[in-house]
């Protein structure tokens, strides 16, 4: 089929709920994804941060071919291979917790806040900041502090949230009210436009939460398994743990899973017939995400998201010298923001025409979350062509 043909039938029978650009993305290996055309795109942004370790990566395509012709998927009436050993390693690789599977983020974010309510009560509400990004549930587009995304979402459900400034203890510390139970943070945020907190913020958050008896809970849906350099985002500043912390995207290298963790303390209280998900921690999902860590370790993927992100952050910062159109270069390991003075769509797509896929979030920030396995030649690559879509930007 032609693009111009698949372009039609999705417009027929696919409702049109995205805004798609008009190419269609047929085959990928590592940091490039190529179009029916036989177009070559340097994925910079693949799959919205799920291609984690690229496309195809070939330890995690193998598992899940193995694991297909085995066993697929079973009721979670039962116990089942890999599931555990799953939760083994994710726990391992951060605080000792508990883990519940699902598969996305904002099923995770779910369960997150429903443990948070059955833990502090069901009236509970929950503090969240601005500029976050939850999910598109209910509860979790509710708990998204950006009015804009609030049309059709039920009053019921905002209002078990307060919404205060992101960075700021004080804000946090004000809205805290006798009938909060929890905070929920994302150590970085990413959809809001890549944003760093100062180094004490979460720290604080944690002293706050202890010091009031309110759960901490951290989204790590975009900065968890590896992105910004450490398993965790909150593995940056020492001493800091969350009581429970969601992950998705990432998580399965490819395939969809999310899961929450959660101390076990606060895990026990999903008893039988609290929460369920048929899908949850399925064995073709567990092997996808066992691999992925597995690649992770043995790849050594973490000490390339520091060399490679800081590289890029680098890149953008000599380009700011000489470009006043951009405010500022934000990084923290693979999820890079270059925030501009003006609306960055149009960079978008003539990156896009380049070879070169992207994001553009929060209207000015040109958003780069490429694959944590992206080669110092692929960086370098990237920001060529970004510089160059750049030049003609401001033309
Ligand atoms: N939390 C965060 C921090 C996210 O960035 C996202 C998605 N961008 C979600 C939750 C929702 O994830 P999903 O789209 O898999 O539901």
């Amino acid at each position: 089929m032609t693009t111009k043909q698949q372009i039609k039938l999705f417009q027929r029978y696919v409702i049109g709920n995205y805004a798609r650009n008009p190419i269609v993305l047929v085959r990928g290996k590592g940091s490039y994804v190529w179009d029916a055309e036989g177009r070559r795109y340097l994925d910079m942004f693949p799959g919205w941060g799920v291609n984690a370790l690229g496309h195809c990566p070939p330890r995690v395509v193998a598992a899940v071919r193995k694991q297909a012709g085995r066993l697929m998927h079973v009721a979670n009436n039962y116990y089942n291979e890999l599931q555990a050993v799953l939760a083994q390693t994710i726990s391992k690789a951060s605080f000792g917790g508990q883990c519940f599977f699902c598969n996305s983020g904002a099923e995770a974010v779910e369960a997150a806040i429903k443990l948070a309510r059955i833990w502090g009560g069901e009236w509970q509400r929950i503090i969240t900041m601005h500029n976050s990004f939850h999910g598109r549930t209910n509860m979790a587009i509710a708990a998204t502090a950006q009015p804009k995304y609030h049309k059709g979402v039920l009053p019921a459900a905002v209002a078990s949230f307060i919404y205060v400034p992101y960075d700021d203890v004080a804000a946090v510390e004000q809205a805290i009210a006798p009938d909060v139970c929890a905070i929920m943070v994302e150590p970085f945020q990413g959809e809001g436009g890549v944003n760093i907190p100062s180094p004490d913020y979460l720290p604080a958050l944690r002293r706050l939460c202890d010091k009031r008896g309110l759960l901490l809970i951290l989204d790590e849906v975009t900065t968890g398994c590896g992105r910004t350099g450490r398993y965790f985002g909150y593995q940056h500043t020492p001493g800091v743990t969350p009581d429970i912390m969601t992950m998705a995207k990432a998580l399965g290298g490819g395939l969809a899973i999310g899961a929450i963790e959660a101390k076990p303390e606060i895990a026990k209280l999903l008893v039988p017939g609290t929460h369920a998900a048929t899908f949850g921690g399925n064995p073709l999902a567990c092997a996808a995400s066992l691999a992925t860590f597995e690649t992770i370790r043995e790849d050594k993927v973490l000490q390339n998201v520091r060399a490679v992100g800081g590289y890029l952050v680098r890149r953008f910062q000599q380009m700011q010298r000489r470009v006043p159109a951009i405010r500022a270069v934000r990084g923290t390991g693979v999820l890079v923001g270059v925030e501009l003075d003006r609306n960055g769509g149009d960079l978008f797509k003539l990156c896009m025409k380049k070879g070169l896929l992207i994001n553009c979030t929060h209207d000015t920030v040109m958003r780069f979350m490429p694959a944590m396995t992206l080669s110092r030649a692929e960086a370098e690559e990237g920001a060529d062509i970004f510089e160059r879509a750049f030049e003609e930007f401001l033309r």
